[in-house]
């Protein structure tokens, strides 16, 4: 039974253990979003049963997210970036990727940077090998940049069994798009809100 966490903003956090959810709803942290689902829990709780399905709690207040919780390692990278070449195109699986550095780190380029390192399939990185892109007549698809802004999404794909939850859940709390009459305040609220496109 995984456990989404979101923060009071909504915006996913982690996907914790059911032990870590007796300790949050113990410090009363958290809070669920329908009366059934707490009493289902509780019974849950007192009976020693695993439950099933995906149980959604929100932290009552929020918490900010820390950069360092989001490494440019090679899993981030090939989550950011889709699993796919930066410079062809090319959508491969994960063994058949590389990590270029966009200014070789022999060149004074960031060794671990976002904005230094995209995925690249192995012919483009072979034929970039220690110069720069423009040099080797190679383009970036897009600028590469850090996913502070998108911590979610990369949670949500690490974690697919519990993205479904997540939306429905979106689904009946966000108002229809184009219809700010039923909540008034959703347009500032929707900027904090993680991008599942
Ligand atoms: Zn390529």
């Amino acid at each position: 039974m995984p456990v989404l966490l979101l923060n009071a903003s909504m915006q996913p956090l982690n996907v914790i253990s059911r032990r870590r959810l007796v300790v949050l709803l113990t410090k009363e942290r958290v809070a669920f979003f329908d009366d059934g689902v707490r009493a289902s829990m509780e019974a849950e709780l007192e009976q020693r049963r695993l439950g099933e399905g995906v149980i959604v709690v929100r932290l009552l207040r929020n918490v900010t997210i820390p950069r360092r919780m989001i490494r440019a390692n090679r899993r981030n990278l090939l989550l950011r970036d889709a699993h796919t070449c930066q410079y062809c195109g090319v959508q491969a699986a994960p063994f058949e990727l590389t990590i270029d550095h966009v200014v070789p780190v022999s060149r004074g380029g960031s060794s671990n940077s976002w904005e230094n390192q995209v995925v690249a399939c192995r012919r483009c990185n072979g034929r970039k090998a220690n110069h720069l892109p423009e040099e080797v007549h190679l383009r970036l698809a897009r600028p590469p940049r850090p996913v502070v802004h998108e911590y979610a999404h990369l949670l949500l794909m690490r974690h697919p069994e519990v993205r479904g939850a997540y939306e429905d859940l979106m689904r009946s709390v966000l108002p229809l798009v184009g219809d700010d009459s039923r909540r008034p305040s959703s347009a500032d609220r929707t900027a904090a809100w993680p991008q599942l496109s």
